[in-house]
């Protein structure tokens, strides 16, 4: 099992937002905390500042995560903070570049895929080395439900969360045996400055008739990278007050 005394956590994109919320509560589950951020600093010393005055662990990790280096970069750095290995990975660090299909340019799919695909795979990879070693680790990919269910003027952003829905899949059939879990979540709408622009009368179409809170997207991961999710694998979470039904 997976546990805090044994190993250290890293959350991609954890400057603000869903991430942040996800780096605090895990550092409450008693999980020392990598926060990566690729240019807000400042909000990732935020987040490690709130981890420690709240008696916890965490230190700030520069890095793109979609820079091919990235992924061994940011294990390294963090293993050897806390001379410990990364048993739960958040894959969460995410872009939208919006377009509608006959426009969008090849520049706004490749960074969204980059970011939001390819680096999660070289995360998981990196990471399943020491998990498959210690037979224990949790992953954690924030997916969408436009992963699930189409969104015009998303093609990019879709197929990076329906592939990260699928490499979430294959990963967690493919370490099942090793007492390594890999599942996703799927948020709806989340109050975010990721959709501080989205019109707020789409809400209508949410049946619970509001956005989310970065905190109850991050209780569902909690719950995921925690001893008690030991049986469920290659599950999609969503969480989306029911849009997705
Ligand atoms: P925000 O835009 O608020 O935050 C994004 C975070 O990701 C920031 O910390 C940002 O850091 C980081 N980030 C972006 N690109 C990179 C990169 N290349 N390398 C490292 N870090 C990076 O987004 P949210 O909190 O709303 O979203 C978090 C995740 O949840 C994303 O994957 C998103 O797709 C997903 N999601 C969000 C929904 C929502 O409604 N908000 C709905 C469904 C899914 P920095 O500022 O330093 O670049």
């Amino acid at each position: 099992m997976p546990e805090p005394a044994n190993g250290c956590a890293l959350v991609t994109g954890a400057s603000r937002g869903i991430g942040a919320a996800i780096a605090r509560g895990l550092a409450e589950d008693g999980w020392r905390v990598g926060v990566n951020y690729r240019s807000d600093r400042d909000g990732a010393e935020r987040v490690v500042d709130e981890i420690q005055s709240g008696g916890g662990k965490a230190v700030a990790l520069g890095a793109d995560v979609a820079d091919r280096d990235a992924a061994d970069e940011l294990f390294k750095a963090l293993e050897a903070e806390y001379e410990a290995p990364v048993l739960v990975l958040i894959n969460n660090a995410g872009i939208s570049r919006d377009d509608l299909t006959p426009s969008l340019g090849d520049e706004e799919w490749e960074a969204v895929i980059d970011t939001d695909l390819t680096a999660a795979f070289r995360l998981t990879r990196r990471a399943l080395k020491a998990m498959l070693r210690a037979r224990s680790g949790r992953i954690v990919n924030i997916s969408s439900v436009v992963g699930l269910r189409a969104n015009p003027g998303q093609a990019n952003y879709a197929a990076a969360k329906a592939g990260l829905i699928a490499l979430t899949k294959t990963a967690a059939i493919e370490v099942a045996r090793r007492g390594v879990t890999v599942n996703a979540v799927a948020p709806g709408w989340i109050d975010t400055e990721m959709t501080a622009n989205v019109a707020k009368d789409l809400l209508e179409a949410v049946p619970a008739r509001r956005a989310g809170t970065p905190e109850e997207v991050a209780a569902c991961v909690r719950f995921l990278a925690s001893e008690q999710a030991s049986y469920v694998t290659g599950a999609v979470l969503s969480v989306d007050g029911g849009l997705a039904a």
